[in-house]
């Protein structure tokens, strides 16, 4: 039979699990601070518990899934005691040492912990793209997988209750520094009348044909041999052009000056001949 599972945290992301988890027959109690969000989920067949206490009392799995570390925390300490035989899946965002934090204070009330990180929005909750990242302890991972399988890919980080998080929040930090680029790239095209649509579908096209290149610049990292490829100082040139153009158009171009600095800072350590990928050593903080 299928476990039975506690929601706490029925924001955009808990309601969307939780339904999953009715769609895939599982016996699942809800619990949110706010109790009226518990309403269309108890119409839709969750028992609707007062208290994390009473929602985890019936339930092997409890999944957490409210705002931050605060919130987790505020929640779970009152009732360790409670959770002593269940399964402890927090899939609320935090920083990979706030995930260890937490992990020490379950392994210090004797709790089963795993800690989670959820690569997918919502709407894409068991679809074929949702990934969800966990880490911790592997047992946890196990018990409670059939559970985990059902919100998306469920992968395994190690034992390390950080490690999910880490990935996350590199993902994350990738996904971001891209998606600036566009906005500047749509507010640099808009000055000519292009709206940001069409924008969008250049920038589509041209990361599409670039993305391979991510490869080469990770064996180069990799190896720490920055002898061949495109230089710091012909990428000085480039980055300097772009921040002109954009300044030119009356749109700034804050997002990028900061990589120009750190370009700036290879050329004047005599390293303007190494591949610019060599700025990751710039990035470590001494
Ligand atoms: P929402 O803002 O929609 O919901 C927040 C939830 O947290 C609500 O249930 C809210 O309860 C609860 N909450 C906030 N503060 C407290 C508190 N102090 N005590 C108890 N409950 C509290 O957020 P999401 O559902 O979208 O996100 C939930 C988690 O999932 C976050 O950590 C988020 O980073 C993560 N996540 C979300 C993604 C998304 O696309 N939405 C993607 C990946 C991860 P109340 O109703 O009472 O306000």
């Amino acid at each position: 039979p299928n476990q039975t599972v506690a929601v706490l945290g029925l924001g955009a992301m808990g309601s969307a699990i939780a339904a999953r988890l009715r769609d895939t027959g599982h016996d699942t109690a809800v619990w949110n601070r706010t109790a009226a969000k518990t309403a269309p989920h108890a119409e839709a067949g969750s028992r609707a518990a007062a208290t994390v206490a009473e929602a985890a009392a019936s339930s092997d799995v409890v999944l957490v899934v409210l705002l931050d570390h605060g919130s987790v925390r505020e929640h779970l300490e009152p009732v360790a005691a409670e959770l002593k035989d269940k399964v402890v899946v927090n899939l609320t965002t935090t920083t990979p040492n706030e995930a260890r934090s937490t992990a020490a204070w379950a392994a210090e009330h004797g709790l089963t912990y795993l800690d989670g990180a959820i690569m997918a929005t919502p709407d894409m909750i068991g679809t074929p793209v949702s990934r969800l990242l966990y880490s911790g302890e592997r047992a946890a991972f196990d018990a409670a997988h059939e559970v985990l399988a059902t919100l998306g890919a469920a992968d395994y980080e190690g034992e390390d209750a950080g490690l999910a998080s880490l990935k996350d929040m590199a993902l994350l930090t990738s996904m971001y520094q891209l998606f600036s680029g566009f906005i500047q790239a749509a507010a640099m095209m808009r000055t000519v009348g292009v709206p940001a649509v069409a924008t969008a579908g250049e920038v589509s096209g041209w990361l599409g044909a670039i993305l391979p290149h991510l490869d080469q610049f990770a064996a180069v990292i990799d190896s720490r041999d920055y002898s061949g490829g495109q230089s710091a100082d012909f990428t000085r040139a480039a980055i300097g052009s772009l921040i002109t153009a954009s300044r030119e158009q009356g749109v700034g171009a804050d997002f990028l000056e900061p990589l120009l600095s750190r370009l700036d800072e290879l050329s004047a350590t005599g390293r303007g001949g190494a591949d610019w990928t060599a700025v990751n050593e710039q990035l470590a903080i001494r």
